[in-house]
Order: C-alpha cells, then sequence, then structure tokens
C-alpha cells in the first residue's frame, strides 16, 4: 500500500517509520518539516511526574507508550543506523517551598492510586541525588520510570532516512473520488495519489476538512549551556514553585532544556514575562543556572484537545487523522503511530481506539469531504 503522511513532526515522521516497517510505501508532504511544536517539545516521556487529576484513559496511554519506547528506540538504531538521544535518567518532582508540598503530596497520592513509579524522599536524599538544587527545598518524589529522548534526534534521524520520500510543499488541498479521499494536491499543484492519506498536520489546516476540536496552548523554553565542569543536573528536575510548574532536562551533551510555560493568549512568538517566570522559578530550585548561558529561546502552539487526549481515526475510506497529541506528543509517538498504521491498514480492534475518537466531543461535526471530480 502507498501511503500520503501530511506533516512531518515527530507524529507524521514516526507514522512514517510503524508504516514502512509493516511493508508500506510512504510521501511525506510538509514544507517544514520537523519545524513545528516537535522543534519545541522537551522530550519528557513523563508518564508519572506529569499526571493530572481526572485524566482517566490518558493514564493508561502514557503509561503503554512509555513503556514501548526502549522497543522504539532500538528498532530506530537498527533501520536508520542512528541512535536517538534516549536518557533512562529518571525524574525528580521538588516542591520548593514549605507551600507547594500539599501539590506535591496530591501528586503523590495520585500516582500511588494508579500504580504508578513514584517515591517519596527527604529533601536531604534528593540533594544527595542532584546536589545543585537548593538548599532549602521542602520535599521531593522521584519516578523512576520517568525518561527523556531528545526529540530533535528523533526527527533529525527520521527525516535523513525518509529523505527520498519527503515532498517539501504544503498539502493545499483533499482531493477525494465520490466520498473517499484519493490523494493530496500540493501547493505547487501536484496530485499525490496514495491508497491512504493520513493527516498530522497538528494546528495545520488544508482544504476539504472542515475545523477540528483544536486549540493552540503556546509554550516557551530556553536552552541553556552549563560551564565547562560536572554537569549541573543528572536526571530531569520538575519543580513546583508557588504552585506554578517548571523543569529542567539536562542533556548528554551539557545543556539544559529549560520550560515551560502554558499560554492560551494567542500570542505565537516568544513571551518575555513567561521567560522572566521560568528563569525566577528555575533559580529557586537550581541556583546554578545563573551561570549558563543562554543557547536559545523559542515558543511553539501545542496541539490541544479539550481531554489531552489525541484525535486519531478513520475520516473516509481513504483518510486518517492523527492529531491533537497536546502536551504528551513526544511521549505517546510510539503508541500513536501504532494505532494510526492499524487504522491505515483497517485494523479497528485496538481498544484504546476508542478514547482517541475524534468524534468524541459533542461539538464535533467536522468533515467528510465534498463530492467533487479528482
Ligand atoms: C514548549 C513545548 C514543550 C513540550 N514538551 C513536551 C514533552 O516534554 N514531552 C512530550 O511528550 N510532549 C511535549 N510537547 C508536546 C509535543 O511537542 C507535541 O505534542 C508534538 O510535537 C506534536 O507533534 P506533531 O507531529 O503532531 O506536531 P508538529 O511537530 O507541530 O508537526 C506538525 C507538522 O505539520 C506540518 N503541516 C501543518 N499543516 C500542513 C499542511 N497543510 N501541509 C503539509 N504540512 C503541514 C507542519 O509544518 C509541521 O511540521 C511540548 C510542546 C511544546 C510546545
Amino acid at each position: 500500500m502507498h501511503v500520503n503522511i501530511v506533516g512531518a513532526g515527530i507524529i507524521g515522521l514516526a507514522t512514517a517509520f510503524e508504516l514502512s516497517l509493516r511493508g508500506h510505501t510512504v510521501s511525506i508532504i510538509d514544507p517544514a518539516p520537523g519545524q513545528g511544536a516537535s522543534h519545541a517539545a522537551a522530550g519528557m516521556l513523563a508518564p508519572a511526574a506529569e499526571t493530572v487529576w481526572g485524566q482517566g484513559p490518558l493514564h493508561q496511554m502514557l503509561a503503554a507508550s512509555n513503556a514501548s519506547y526502549p522497543q522504539f528506540v532500538n528498532q530506530l538504531e537498527a533501520i536508520a543506523g542512528v541512535r536517538p538521544d534516549y536518557l533512562e535518567s529518571a525524574t525528580l518532582v521538588v516542591a520548593a517551598e514549605p507551600a507547594d508540598r500539599e501539590a506535591l503530596h496530591e501528586l503523590l497520592e495520585l500516582q500511588t492510586s494508579l500504580g504508578l513509579a513514584a517515591e517519596k524522599l527527604l529533601p536531604s536524599q534528593a540533594r544527595r541525588m542532584e546536589p545543585s538544587l537548593a538548599s532549602n527545598i521542602a520535599g521531593a518524589v522521584f519516578c523512576a520510570h520517568d525518561h527523556q529522548i531528545d526529540p530533535r534526534s528523533v526527527v533529525r534521524i527520521l527525516l535523513e532516512h525518509f529523505s527520498t520520500s519527503l515532498v517539501l510543499e504544503r498539502g493545499e488541498e483533499l482531493v477525494t473520488s465520490g466520498l473517499q479521499t484519493i490523494g493530496v494536491r500540493t501547493s505547487t499543484g501536484t496530485v499525490l495519489v496514495a491508497d491512504q492519506t493520513i493527516l498530522c498536520t497538528a494546528l495545520g489546516t488544508i482544504k476539504g476538512l472542515d475545523p477540528l476540536p483544536l486549540r493552540p496552548v503556546y509554550g516557551d523554553i530556553l536552552r541553556i549551556q552549563a560551564p565547562v565542569g560536572p554537569p549541573l543536573l543528572s536526571r530531569i528536575v520538575r519543580g513546583i514553585v508557588h504552585r506554578e510548574n517548571v523543569y529542567l532536562v539536562p542533556r548528554k551533551d551539557g545543556s539544559l532544556v529549560l520550560g515551560a510555560s502554558v499560554r492560551e493568549d494567542g500570542n505565537p512568538e516568544v513571551s518575555v514575562g513567561s521567560m522572566v517566570n521560568l528563569l525566577d522559578n528555575a533559580r529557586r530550585l537550581v541556583p546554578g543556572i545563573a551561570d549558563c548561558s543562554l543557547n536559545e529561546v523559542i515558543a511553539r502552539a501545542r496541539p490541544a484537545t479539550g481531554d489531552d487526549r489525541p484525535l486519531i481515526g478513520r475520516l473516509d475510506p481513504g483518510l486518517v487523522l492523527s492529531t491533537g497529541y497536546s502536551r504528551h506528543g513526544v511521549l505517546l509517538s510510539p503508541l500513536g503511530s501504532q494505532l494510526t498504521a492499524d487504522l491505515a491498514e483497517n485494523l479497528t480492534e485496538n481498544p484504546m481506539l476508542a478514547n482517541v475518537d475524534p468524534y468524541r466531543f459533542s461539538d464535533s461535526s467536522f468533515h467528510l469531504p465534498q463530492e467533487q471530480s479528482s
């Protein structure tokens, strides 16, 4: 089978990879591959540290995808010949002030009720693990199974692997025959015909598809470089500082990813106010970041749904949707790409598909393409 994939973020590329493992060929259409949300993401694989109340079926999906990560990474290495920057370094969640302890305890209670790996630590134990933590932190929880991958390394490897399948054009319009999508018209007018077309366009649009139940949730994030010497941190530190969240993700090369704001103000540019806040909160936890140099600041939009679960489903006999991965798209890449490839192959028995049905919201009435000549 030949499959058009519109959108080359981590989701489109991981789906292309999964389909190629299953023996299918792909065309990947994107004018700016890898430059969307996947370019900003910190790459925390955090089913325990990022868990929040009331997200029922999402917990199960995050845990399942996290468990698939080692295999995903090994397959990438075996087939593409390069190993992505995946680190099984675990995560410490730290309460900065005594007033933040309550939020930490609530998190631990939820993690325990869901059977997630989480262990309460004394501040002194946390500081033994990470000596750069401030001397006056109030409490900590250790999440042994919350690791990290550099999403840019995954995107880079997959773009190289699929270099001959890439079409550096915008997918302009769905091409239909009767009520079935049979291909995509690109910005140069070229029609790419395929047995199946998969939309991995995040917040992007394409003619022939009505607006999806998605909204942009902007995030500002920094990349900083520690001075020469021993690394500042050896595992992810997520902080609760005056009830606000901040995280520091140490990369193999000694740099740190520091994020991220959560804004719904419609501003796609970097927000100075958010940056100042992030830096203040991060410095409260790890004072040594003041000695780092600034490498990059960037803002991108998370493609968010009302329940943080993605939209994965069949829209017509030739069209599959896979988007709306909200704040967990990197973590959900292995599972999301498998579910999406299943749908492209018309395999519908995985019960998790019910959790990601694109029509689950009462106001969902998007699609289907109008009948038109191809
Ligand atoms: C600041 C920040 C931090 C984050 N941190 C984490 C994290 O630690 N862990 C985690 O799991 N997730 C994280 N996320 C979320 C994660 O980044 C997203 O869920 C994920 O990247 C979504 O991947 P995607 O491929 O769907 O979207 P994108 O990476 O946005 O890719 C979509 C692609 O579609 C293309 N496109 C759109 N329209 C068209 C069209 N018409 N034709 C052709 N191409 C088109 C775009 O050019 C783009 O390349 C973070 C997000 C942000 C913003």
